[in-house]
């Protein structure tokens, strides 16, 4: 009930997003300002900021917008569509887009109408892109209607739940997720539904009966993310200001995901069973959702596909193949780095940041890693924290 009070005022909200004033624009970090960013699971519209559900371990806290509640618009739908067609680093029908992940929820009432603008944009450019749309609200059969309504886009819908129930961690009922997750699966035809189960926190939800839980709502999703919390200095610093109780005794880069409960998670799934099979890459899931190879050539890590269904190893094998040295060498160049060598897990670069790497792996299908950031064998790109020789406080 408590949860309905709070949110009620923006269910009630019909009208879009308002775009925002120079006064609010002006208390907004400069990365916020920048629309499109490219992470990991490609490139990300950003033009909406601002959400009310108050989750203790958003990603917000690290561009100091958490007090925002209200969503705003930094520029119109078409605006931020054309800015993505526009973007150097677009690539018709390979680049994989997600839509408004980084600072607002998709599915809010006012913030709904431009996500389902925003898939038109691309849709109606007969894009085959995959777009990932990722929520924790509402799902309603009318719009199920709306996402099976697009013909050409790749769509996938993540329903992030993650279970917990300490409301000063996630104030948002997971019930609603759950709710949604069955409602988008049951109407699914031309896009894909992922139970995203994140972030999985020792002590929060990690008990059996969350494992169970998870593992039933298993059933209404094509394929299900399990991985851990991105435990940023900034998300730290707001769990010491209010007193929560922390996970971990360090803050962390990449996220934290103790090798302890991977393990326990495998075997009580093992246990009891899945509907849908477990992936620890997002992208794996997405790609196997929609029967193609993963685009972030995750196969030449080959220990993440261990659980991996065997016709989508096969389809990862058939499609992974090593890059030739010359061409990645000229890409890297032409981004501003250099090629330090081609192994049989990665591409090792030097002096390119995520963005321009992350344009390379899409290009390449192929890990390509920093080499100053290495990543350890079987810690799946994780932070060190919960591996051996590094300490926690649960
Ligand atoms: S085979 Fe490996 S890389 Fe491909 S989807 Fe499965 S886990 Fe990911």
């Amino acid at each position: 009930m408590a949860d309905q009070e709070k949110f009620a005022p923006v269910q009630l909200a019909s009208r879009r997003v308002p775009i925002i004033t120079t006064a609010q624009r002006n208390t907004l970090r400069p990365e916020l300002l920048e629309v499109i960013e490219y992470r990991k699971s490609g490139l990300s519209v950003n033009h909406i900021v601002g959400c009310p559900l108050d989750c203790g371990y958003c990603i917000r806290h690290v561009f100091d917008n958490f007090q925002m509640k209200v969503p705003r618009a930094l520029m119109t739908d078409t605006d931020a569509a054309t800015m993505l067609f526009e973007h150097p680093y677009f690539q018709p029908h390979l680049t994989p887009i997600q839509l408004l992940n980084r600072a607002t929820d998709p599915m809010l009432p006012p913030v709904k109408p431009h996500t389902f603008e925003m898939l038109r944009l691309l849709d109606q450019r007969r894009l085959t892109n995959h777009v990932l749309v990722i929520t924790r609200w509402r799902i309603e059969p009318e719009d199920c209607a709306i996402l099976n309504s697009f013909n050409n886009i790749r769509l996938t819908v993540l329903v992030t739940h993650s279970g917990i129930d300490d409301d000063r961690i996630e104030p948002v009922d997971s019930n609603i997720a759950a709710a949604s997750l069955r409602t988008a699966f049951a109407h699914a035809k031309r896009y894909r539904v992922i139970l995203y189960w994140r972030p999985i926190v020792p002590v929060l939800n990690d008990t059996d009966e969350h494992f169970q839980r998870a593992f039933e709502l298993s059933h209404h999703a094509h394929a299900t993310v399990f991985t851990g919390l991105f435990y940023k200095d900034q998300i730290r610093d707001y769990y010491q200001a209010h007193g929560l109780p922390e996970p971990y005794l360090e803050g962390a880069r990449r996220k934290v995901f103790p090798e302890d409960l991977e393990t326990r998670i495998l075997a009580a799934a093992a246990e009891y069973g899945t509907g849908s099979p477990l992936f620890r890459k997002t992208s794996c899931a997405v790609t196997y959702a929609h029967g193609v190879a993963d685009y972030n050539g995750h196969y030449g890590i080959r220990e993440l596909c261990d659980i991996c269904p065997v016709a989508q190893i096969n389809r990862c094998a058939k499609a992974w193949v090593r890059p030739d040295a010359a061409r990645v060498a000229a890409l890297a160049e032409q981004l501003g780095g250099s090629l330090v060598e081609i192994n049989d897990r990665a591409v090792v670069v030097a002096d390119l940041s995520e963005q321009p790497r992350y344009l390379m792996q899409h290009s390449l299908g192929y890990q390509v890693h920093d080499v100053n950031k290495p990543h350890h064998r079987n810690r799946h790109g994780r932070a060190d924290l919960g591996w051996p020789t590094i300490k926690e406080t649960l």
